[in-house]
């Protein structure tokens, strides 16, 4: 099992990490990511590689 955690005062709202996520984790919610179904992460790290502004992180648990 993966934890995901979206800093939000470091997120910008880009949706890069929405559009990437291949199992639909992260949503808008008020201009932010928010992992809505953080408990689908694959752990594949693609929201990682895109978010310009080292926002996310996730670890396995
Ligand atoms: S690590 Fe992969 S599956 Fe998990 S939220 Fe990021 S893009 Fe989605």
């Amino acid at each position: 099992m993966y934890k995901i955690v979206v800093d939000p005062d470091k997120c910008v709202g880009d949706e890069e990490c929405i559009e990437v996520c291949p199992v639909n984790v992260l949503q808008l919610q008020n201009g932010r990511a928010f992992p809505v179904r953080k408990d689908d992460c694959i752990g594949c790290e693609s929201c990682i590689q895109v978010c310009d502004y080292i926002a996310i992180t996730v670890t396995e648990v």
